[in-house]
Parts: structure tokens; sequence; C-alpha cells
């Protein structure tokens, strides 16, 4: 399976210069990586980015979309309509940080992925237990319960990815061992097949970054890497790619 190395520019950078300066950056570095690479830059700057990557392999997404609707009054929403527009490849959905700031829960995000699947979009669904749900060894129970957002849904294997994130290692520097990761994704995938959904690769995020990539790649059953802070560095980026390629 080919692998994915995905960014997630998350609320970054802070200006529409740098945002392109770094889109320039990943489509130089497409060129030295053989796994699939896209990036996820906000609302704002998409277009522009998404103008500097159209010739090129990079798949530029979306870092959320409204759950409400495809339009209409949904104030301050970005719908998956919209960015299918705008040329988007993909969709991220249910982030931690979408769960926790903004109390998304299953519900919410089975709208989300019902719009962003009807459009055509790949979903790139995160899942992930806290540190409190790891340390009681709930992490796969927590799993099973996120992953039973796509009961019902129909989801086409071909417009689903899962990125396993432990919401510890988001950003802090914490990694579980690439053991760890193996097993989790082995169940995710066991979990998936258990509702006919097979081949859907399971990326793992949580501090990547161009130290631990290489380990990290070699396992058979981590599909790629979703990519936080170590995104907005165009080298650092660049050698997680190759890692993974
Ligand atoms: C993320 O937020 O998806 C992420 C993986 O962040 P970081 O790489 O910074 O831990």
């Amino acid at each position: 399976m080919i692998k994915y190395v995905i960014g997630n520019w998350k609320l970054n950078p802070a200006t529409l210069a740098d945002a392109t300066a770094l889109a320039h950056a990943i489509s130089l570095a497409s060129k030295q990586a053989s796994c699939h690479i896209g990036c996820c830059p906000t609302f704002l700057h998409f277009g522009a980015v998404k103008e500097i990557l159209k010739d090129s392999s990079v798949w530029v997404g979306a870092q959320d979309v409204c759950a409400f609707g495809k339009m209409g009054a949904f104030t301050g929403d970005v719908s998956a309509t919209q960015v299918v527009d705008m040329g988007a490849n993909f969709t991220l959905i249910g982030h931690s940080e979408r769960r926790s700031y903004h109390g998304e829960t299953n519900v919410v995000l089975a709208d989300k992925i019902r719009h962003a699947i009807d459009v055509g979009l790949v979903v790139v669904l995160c899942i992930g237990e806290t540190k409190t749900q790891y340390d009681q060894g709930e992490t796969l129970a927590v799993l099973d319960e996120q992953l039973s957002v796509l009961h019902g849904l129909d989801v086409p294997k071909q417009q689903l990815l899962i990125a396993y994130e432990p919401v510890w290692a988001i950003g802090t520097g914490l990694t579980p061992t690439v053991d760890e990761v193996a097993i989790t994704h082995r169940h995710i995938k066991a979990n998936l097949a258990s509702q006919g959904i097979d081949d859907v690769g399971v990326l793992y995020g949580g501090s990547v970054n161009d130290n631990n990539a290489k380990e990290l790649a070699t396992c058979e059953v981590i599909d790629g890497a979703l990519v936080g802070g170590a995104s907005l560095k165009a080298e650092s980026f660049s050698l997680i790619a190759q890692a993974f390629s």
C-alpha cells in the first residue's frame, strides 16, 4: 500500500506570505518522495496554497467541514461542497483539538463524514485516547467507541483513511513505542474489517519528526503519518516524507 504523509498546519502560519512559502517548499519536497503527500492549510490560506500546488501531486485538504449542511445559515462555517469547489482532495474529521475545544461528538462527526463523502472527499478520521485512558489500559475500547461513528454510514474504502493520534502524544514530544502503535493499528484494522471495510490506510500521528519517522516507517502496519508541528518546517516535513517513501 502506498504510504501517506499529511501535514496538519492547524492555525498556522500567521501570514499568507509564510503559507505560500511553505507550499512552494512542499512542492519541491514532493519531487524527492514517492509517498502520497498532503497538507491542510487554514481555510483563509487554502486558495493560495492550492493554486501553488495545483500542478503537483500534493493533495490539499481541509482541517474540518461544517456538520449542519452544505450551504445556508451557518455563520462562521465552511462546507464540504465549498472546499471541493476550491480543489480539496480530502478533509480531516474528528481531530482531537476539534473534539476537545469544540465538543465534537460522534453524532456531529457522523454528519460531517456524510457531507464529506457525498461530495467525493477522502475523510481522514482522527481517533485517539487521552493520557488517563492510556494509563488505565482503555486505549482499544476508546478507539472502538470512536470508530463506531462509521456504523451505518457506508463509507467507501477509497474515501477513508484513519489517523491514530494519541491525544497525549500530540505536540508533546512524547510517543508510544512502535510496538504499541503496531498493536493499536492492528486492532483498528480488525475493527474496520469487522465493519466490512478492508484495506484502509491507518496513519500514526503525534510528535512525528525527522528523528523518529524512519523507525515508524519500518512498521508494516503504519501506513503513513499525520504531522503537526514538524509539517511547518519544510526540511523536517521533507525528511519525514522521504522516510515513508
Ligand atoms: C496533529 O495535531 O495532528 C499532530 C500530530 O501534531 P504534532 O505532530 O505536532 O504532535
